[in-house]
């Protein structure tokens, strides 16, 4: 990944993982040089209609952070676990691939509506295990 972009870095509110991110961030080198976005679920947060009501805020923050701080990529992280995907599911049993399918559904869509809204803005899509494992999914 090249540092020399500015990001938005979208997260979840979940605390596990605030200094996951933290540090995954900082060995990327992107110090100083992100801003960040953090609403429960991350990506599920801002496309699954349980959340409607959200997404309305992360885009226009994201205008505004292109037009203020200029960035040049969107950075999108999810984490296993998630309380948000527990909700989209609906089930009381959370199974890990059902799970993987609602990441997956948020990732799409989200990479759909920057590419409509921004198509110039580049977009990196992870997810984070409880063992701080990161897998990519673009
Ligand atoms: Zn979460």
């Amino acid at each position: 990944m090249s540092s020399k972009y500015k990001a938005m870095v979208l997260s979840c509110i979940d605390p596990r993982f605030q200094s996951i991110v933290y540090n995954y961030l900082k060995k990327k080198n992107l110090k100083g040089k992100y801003s960040l976005f953090t609403i429960a679920g991350s990506a599920i947060g801002v496309t699954s209609l349980k959340f409607k009501k959200w997404h309305k805020t992360f885009w226009d923050n994201i205008d505004i952070s292109i037009k203020l701080h200029k960035i040049k990529k969107l950075i999108v992280i999810n984490h296993r676990d998630c309380g948000a995907a527990k909700i989209v599911s609906g089930k009381k049993k959370f199974r890990r691939d059902i799970e993987t399918k609602i990441h997956k559904v948020s990732f799409k869509k989200i990479k759909k509506k920057l590419k409509n809204k921004h198509p110039k803005l580049k977009i990196e899509l992870k997810l984070i295990s409880l063992n701080k494992k990161v897998e990519r999914f673009n």
